[in-house]
């Protein structure tokens, strides 16, 4: 009898398993002149530092903790999406990773409100966490004063995904059978460069990651299966057939 097939499911965390982006979501709602003033400074200020800095200055103004946990419990996220990973993860064999640029209260507080605290067995992303007087702070997954990165096809500063992946699996020291990716952004397209033959990509259109792979895609090598879907339905119809 063979053995069960050993598979990785990779996801990132907005516009991929969620339908919207955390970073971004939570300004729309409660103060949309920061959301616009960090539209205006995205390419002067890193991302990470940006979201700190407009947190701090929400804070500044008397929103609260509760506020915003609010505002993430109400965030889109689709229930074909909770099936989908609930069953897969029910059917065993399947071991869940989070590669996310959000930060880890953002993506804990939701998967807490949608039933999923215990999905993942790991959550890569920047560290944040709760200050007593109710401020939300969030730093880099690297630390801008210590040893950077050395990626070379265009991770953001504060987290290269791709050694992160690689990191993760070195240190399972697994050998998967299956490793699937589900993503959408430009960021997403460095660790599927390091998938194999016998890999997935599934990648949402419409969206930076589609771009890149169409346009870097046979230059950089990829090797996996690429696999396009749009709504969450079509990741659980996928999924089932894992
Ligand atoms: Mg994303
Ligand atoms: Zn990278």
């Amino acid at each position: 009898m063979a053995s069960p097939k050993k598979q990785l499911i990779v996801f990132d965390f907005d516009w991929s398993m969620s339908d919207q982006d955390t970073d971004r979501w939570i300004f729309e709602v409660l103060a949309p002149d920061l959301r616009r003033k960090m539209k205006t400074l995205k390419d002067e200020v890193q991302w990470t530092d940006l979201v700190g800095q407009s947190l701090r200055e929400a804070f500044a103004r008397g929103i609260t903790k509760e506020q915003i946990i609010h505002t993430l419990q109400i965030m889109p996220f689709h229930p074909a999406m909770v099936r989908a990973v609930t069953d897969l993860k029910n059917r065993g064999e399947t071991t869940f990773l989070c590669l996310s640029n959000a930060n880890s209260i953002f993506i804990k507080t939701i998967l807490e409100s949608k039933g999923l605290q215990t999905l993942f067995h790991e959550i890569i992303t920047n560290p944040a966490e709760w200050d007593p007087s109710g401020l939300l702070k969030v730093s880099r997954r690297v630390d801008p004063n210590g040893p950077q990165h050395s990626c070379k096809v265009g991770c953001s500063p504060n987290m290269c995904k791709g050694e992160e992946l690689e990191t993760f699996l070195a240190r399972q020291g697994v050998e998967y059978d299956h490793i699937a990716y589900v993503g959408d952004g430009t960021n997403d397209f460095c660790p599927i460069l390091r998938l194999r033959s016998q890999d997935t990509i599934f990648c949402r259109t419409g969206r930076g990651l589609q771009k890149r792979i169409e346009k870097e895609g046979e230059k950089e090598g990829l090797k996996c299966n690429v696999q396009y879907w749009g709504g969450a339905w079509e990741i659980e119809e996928k999924f089932s057939k894992l």
